[in-house]
């Protein structure tokens, strides 16, 4: 019986960052007192329809949840441990803003039970968090990771981006230089993706802000692989870097397929087989908790569908074969018979590796990602 992964969604930051499409609102901190006592209600009332399962990771995201306190992180955890089976062992996370978590903050964490922090770093350059509209300043990232390492973490992570206006290939350098330096368990490297509806991407639409061209970026993305590769770090996923053994364990549920349970404003869940999805409005999320009114949906996916995403999750995973058999049991099929056309022709163009056992993504397919997937669209 597979493990259950736990996300809680804590939607609140303090400013919105210019590139920032996630599920957050800045200016509604009043409304953190009701939104943790709407969370705590529905993880009490969720309804777990079957078998006991064990917890292995729980991963507090946001927004940034680093604006809880440690005592109100500490009943969080606590309510989740009441209600499910987790491992003593477990892996839990949170998202720290290094604006927001000194020495002490970091210990209040440890003394809620987190054993993870994921810091949102983006940057150690001035002039590129300015370009994000980050509110944190270039010296607080490094200072908040020697911060978690006093006070005794031994996970953790630091997202990094590149592909920012302005940005060049010798501050791309700079950023892992110093990252590799003060040596993280755990590295993740995102390409700048621009959302509509976001201050930079209307920025960048009138040409007052240029991003790098494709060339640029391709440089970029290789000395990020390049350089994390030569610091120890292992390439597991299209943006996730770790050191032997520290990869994340809650994303890798993400990836492969596995079951979590996502709790808060705008959270999804995967279980049973089912796709729920919550509201993502915070004031619709506590009062649908005053009203006792359902906070989950449920997305609805046709087969073919549920496939692709699959698919889509696995793939990224470099080097990680998916068993032919294991996709067959879930869903029903004779995957290589049904896709075998489409799995010769793309081996033959070095996008898939194809095994006795199963198929995995060569560099070349994970970098034509979308392309490999649209040829497992069109069979059915
Ligand atoms: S801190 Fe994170 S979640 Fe909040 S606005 Fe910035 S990018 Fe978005």
């Amino acid at each position: 019986m597979m493990s259950l992964g736990i996300y809680v969604h804590i939607p609140f930051c303090r400013s919105k960052c210019g590139y920032c499409d996630f599920s957050s609102f800045a200016g509604m901190e009043s409304l953190i007192g009701s939104y943790l006592r709407a969370l705590a209600k529905e993880i009490k009332s969720f309804e777990l329809f079957d078998e006991l399962r064990e917890v292995d990771s729980i991963f507090i995201g946001g927004g940034t949840p680093s604006l809880l306190s440690g005592s109100e992180l500490k009943e969080l955890t606590s309510g989740i441990k009441e209600k499910f089976m987790v491992s003593p062992d477990a892996e839990v996370s949170i998202e720290v803003n290094p604006s927001s978590a000194g020495r002490s903050y970091m210990e209040q964490l440890i003394e809620a039970g987190i054993n993870r922090v994921s810091i949102g770093v983006q940057s150690f350059q001035s002039k590129t968090l300015d370009k994000l509209w980050r509110q944190a300043r270039h010296d607080d990232a490094a200072a908040t990771v020697k911060s978690a390492k006093i006070a005794g973490f031994k996970n953790i992570s630091v997202d990094l981006m590149f592909g920012v206006p302005e940005q060049t290939l010798y501050d791309v350098e700079k950023e892992l230089e110093i990252a590799i330096s003060i040596s993280p368990e755990h590295i993740s490297a995102y390409q700048l993706t621009l959302a509509e509806g976001t201050t930079l991407f209307e920025k960048v639409k009138k040409g007052a802000e240029i991003l790098p061209d494709e060339k640029l970026l391709l440089q970029m993305s290789q000395k990020v692989s390049d350089s994390l590769l030569s610091g120890g770090y292992r390439h597991y996923e299209i943006s996730n870097f770790a050191k032997q053994g520290m990869e994340c364990r809650h994303n890798l549920h993400y990836w492969r397929g596995g079951e979590f349970i996502g709790f808060g404003a705008g959270a999804h869940s995967f279980y049973k087989g089912r796709r729920l999805y919550n509201d993502g409005g915070v004031k619709k999320f506590i009062e649908n908790s005053n009203s006792n009114l359902p906070v989950f949906e449920e997305i609805e996916e046709d087969e073919n569908q549920r496939l692709v995403d699959y698919l889509l999750m696995r793939f990224r995973l470099i080097d990680e074969v998916i068993d032919f058999s294991v996709i067959n049991q879930r869903f029903n099929i004779d995957f290589l018979k049904l896709y075998l056309k489409e799995i010769t022709k793309l081996e033959s163009f070095g996008l898939l590796k194809l095994s006795d056992s199963g198929i995995c993504l060569t560099r070349k397919g994970l970098s034509l990602l979308n392309n490999v997937l649209l040829e497992f669209v069109k069979v059915r």
